[in-house]
């Protein structure tokens, strides 16, 4: 089998985090101390009202900027809600979604999620899909059901043609923000060959290959390197998590 040498992406999802000073601080220490390497992507996720300070602090810079979520509609009467026109209009590159706390805490559907993905790469951003399991379901054994019924469904009419802007992002929900359950490097690599399994079932192996699948889930600065160091782990998603909320 060819190996591929496929982009790695680095994403900081800031959630619910950050006044507007913190937003511009975190940035700019960011901007001023990154080196980005060659196949490497680095994408910072703020909130939705500091995309505009974070994206004109990024023209110019080695970052890219993503937003954490998005309604799948060009415009409308969606009170609350931000289009891809609007994301696209603030120089957003990627878009977040699928994310376990909208899956969990907001009842996102796999469906809903689905026309989210369609719809983000039919306006031209690149979209990161979050998969990823309860510790109920991983006890219970559903790991791999519940990863095949999130991608099947979430990529459901999604053309081979887009896959080259579309990653995944293996998200175990018992390992977010979560100082109790780490999930062990071992245990995201084995779930990373089910993901491409998977992938490569419904596109084919080749595409299969060349496709992004990263890792998040209570990633710190002293277990990085390990999840980065697995065969077929191409990034990692880092939360937000402020130390109070810890
Ligand atoms: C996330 O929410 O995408 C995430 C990975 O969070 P944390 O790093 O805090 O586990």
């Amino acid at each position: 089998m060819k190996t591929h040498i496929r982009q790695k992406f680095i994403v900081g999802n800031w959630k619910m985090h950050t006044t507007a000073f913190e937003a511009e601080q975190l940035a700019r220490g960011i901007i001023d101390g990154l080196v980005v390497a060659d196949h490497v992507t680095v994408i910072l996720c703020p909130p939705f009202p500091y995309l505009a300070l974070v994206g004109d602090m990024l023209k110019g810079s080695q970052v890219a900027l993503g937003a954490q979520n998005m309604y799948p509609q060009a415009e409308g009467a969606f009170t609350g809600e931000v289009s891809p026109t609007m994301l696209l209009d603030l120089s957003c590159g990627y878009v977040i979604l699928g994310h376990s706390e909208g899956r969990h805490k907001l009842g996102e559907s796999d469906e809903f999620i689905n026309q989210k993905v369609v719809c983000t790469l039919a306006a031209g951003l690149d979209v990161i899909l979050c998969v990823g399991e309860t510790l109920e379901q991983r006890k219970s054994k559903q790991t791999e059901a519940v990863l095949d019924r999130q991608l099947s469904t979430g990529l459901a009419g999604v053309p081979s043609e887009a896959l080259s802007r579309l990653s995944i992002a293996y998200e175990p929900v018992w390992a977010i923000g979560n100082d109790e359950h780490h999930a062990t490097p071992q245990q995201a690599h084995d779930v990373h060959l089910l993901i491409r399994r998977k992938l490569s079932q419904v596109y084919g192996e080749t595409r299969a290959q060349k496709m992004t699948v990263q890792y998040g889930g209570s990633v710190e600065p002293e277990n990085a390197a390990a999840f980065l160091g697995q065969p077929g782990i191409d990034g990692v998603l880092i939360g937000g998590r402020q130390p109070e909320s810890r």
